[in-house]
């Protein structure tokens, strides 16, 4: 019997895999940074040669750290940065051009086309999806219309296009299965997520020929097996999906209503809607949270662009913390801000303000307001910008339960206490913070009955600490108005 469920985290920066036990226990971590290439402004690409190799050589490293054989291995689950395109010929096995990474804005101008063409609530209604740089479509489009031949090569069937989840599967399979999950299909700006197909009248507008495209399938099932010459004997790949739904499974969002948030650089928050797809008034997309056994989930997504960042930023730039961690002992001297308000909108605001222009503000100043008082604004910052993608969801879907964190300030407690005031909800930190690479090896496990359910999964989640709120709601009404206030002096400031 199988003992380890393994997850690749093909992540942004880096390769990572990580082996589970029957109670989701980390057994091995191993883990390489890859190349970032920034060939101009605005572009940014990775080697998918690079992704594969770093990604294959973690997996042996973790194999060998847990003392594991192929057989030892249930189950092999992916989760992935979402929307970056790999675009490789299907006889040599080489990709085309460098995999153009999401964050790339080199496609800003066919998405201005599409725009102008009225495409906008069109391309919503199919996709949940705003026309954007960030998803993959245009990206496609881009390789095709740019990369010597390639056009005419996708036309003849000789190209094949992929995520990075299809494109790990691929390798892995020797080239043998060239398939997607639903989840990141959904990202692609190319899925109909009501028909559930792939959307012709957008292939056709972007001229991408759909022999190209991968085989859509659901996030937990076998996709295929490794070649045996990998790991010694073949190993079922069973589970897949982008990195926020998977964090989503990982934290055992699995009912309407529940709803996570990780807090890294910026934010992402995520909100299972049920069957049903919300399309949101509130400047929200909707997403594929996964299919399981037929069953297909959405998602309501919301990102706050900067988040850890600005603590970052109270380090390296202000100098007011040697580190992020030193931003909690720093703004506990203090019993509140003393008025003062900061709103990180460096670089414009997101979801729920969406606007490009909007630039930092520092307010509420007075002669008292000191350094502990201006660190502490800006983690509430955290909390505020939060609060706002929430508010948005719950005018869209309902209100939310408890709030499931996770990323790296989520380790700021006294953040996470004002999170729940601000929230006048709960607020539950997992004590296991790898939920991303468990929701893909929950997903590939489920699929290969090495857990029977989503129950058997759930019992193995504990809470390391839950926070509830501390404080009335006359108070948060008063803070959350002083915040709003503060937001609305961002607004515009660089369109001058
Ligand atoms: P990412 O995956 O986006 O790189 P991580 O989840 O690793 O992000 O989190 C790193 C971010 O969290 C950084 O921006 C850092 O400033 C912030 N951070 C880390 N620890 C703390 C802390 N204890 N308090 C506040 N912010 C923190």
């Amino acid at each position: 019997m199988s003992r380890y469920i393994m997850a690749f985290d093909a992540g942004t920066t880096s390769s990572r895999c990580i082996i589970f036990d029957q109670s989701l226990t980390p057994r091995a971590v191993a883990q390489k940074e890859f190349s970032q290439y920034f060939p101009k402004p605005g572009w940014v690409e990775h080697d998918p040669g690079e992704i594969w190799l770093t990604q294959y050589a973690v997996a042996s490293e973790a194999m060998a750290m847990a003392g594991a054989s192929a057989s030892d291995i249930a189950a092999i689950g992916i989760t992935n940065q979402r929307e970056t395109v790999v675009v490789w010929d299907k006889y040599t096995g080489e990709p085309i051009a460098p995999a153009i990474v999401w964050q790339d804005r080199r496609t800003a101008p066919i998405c201005d086309e599409l725009r102008q063409q009225n495409l906008t609530e069109s391309i919503r209604r199919k996709t949940g999806l705003v026309i954007d740089p960030y998803f993959s479509g245009t990206k496609i489009k881009w390789l095709l219309d740019h990369v010597d031949g390639a056009r005419k090569k996708a036309t003849k069937g000789q190209l094949l296009f992929g995520t990075i989840e299809t494109w790990l599967i691929w390798k892995l399979t020797g080239g043998k299965r060239h398939v997607t999950d639903i989840s990141n299909a959904s990202r692609t700006m190319l899925y109909n997520i009501i028909e559930m197909r792939w959307d012709k009248d957008i292939l056709d507008l972007l001229d991408i020929p759909e022999a190209m495209l991968p085989t859509v399938m659901p996030s937990s099932c076998v996709y295929g097996e490794t070649d045996s010459s990998l790991f010694g004997e073949s190993i079922p790949i069973a589970g897949a999906a982008g990195d926020q739904q998977a964090a989503l499974f990982g934290q055992g969002c699995f009912s309407p209503g529940s709803a996570k948030n990780t807090y890294g650089t910026g934010c992402f928050l995520l909100m299972n809607t049920g069957d049903k797809p919300v399309f949101s008034e509130h400047g929200l997309v909707t997403t594929i949270a996964w299919n399981i056994n037929g069953q297909t989930q959405y998602a309501l997504e919301g990102s706050v662009f900067v988040a850890g960042s600005a603590i970052q930023w109270l380090r390296d730039e202000m100098r007011l913390l040697d580190s992020a961690a030193d931003s909690e002992y720093f703004a506990s001297k203090v019993k509140d801000t003393n008025g003062c308000y900061l709103v990180p909108a460096f670089t414009g605001l997101g979801a729920p303000y969406w606007d490009p222009y909007a630039r930092g503000v520092l307010v509420g100043l007075t002669r008292g307001v000191n350094r502990f008082h201006v660190i502490r604004a800006t983690l509430e910052s955290l909390a505020f910008q939060t609060y706002d993608v929430i508010k948005a969801m719950e005018a869209d879907a309902g209100a939310i339960k408890a709030l499931q964190v996770d990323g790296g300030a989520s380790q700021n407690n006294l953040l996470m206490q004002i999170q729940s005031d601000i929230l006048q909800a709960e607020v539950r930190r997992p004590a296991c913070v790898e939920t991303t690479a468990m929701g893909a090896a929950s997903l590939a496990g489920l699929a290969v009955g090495f857990w029977q359910n989503r129950e058997d999964i759930l019992k193995n989640r504990q809470d390391d600490r839950v926070f509830t709120p501390q404080i009335t709601c006359e108070e948060r009404d008063q803070r959350v108005r002083g915040w709003h206030r503060a937001v609305a002096l961002t607004a515009g400031w660089a369109e001058e």
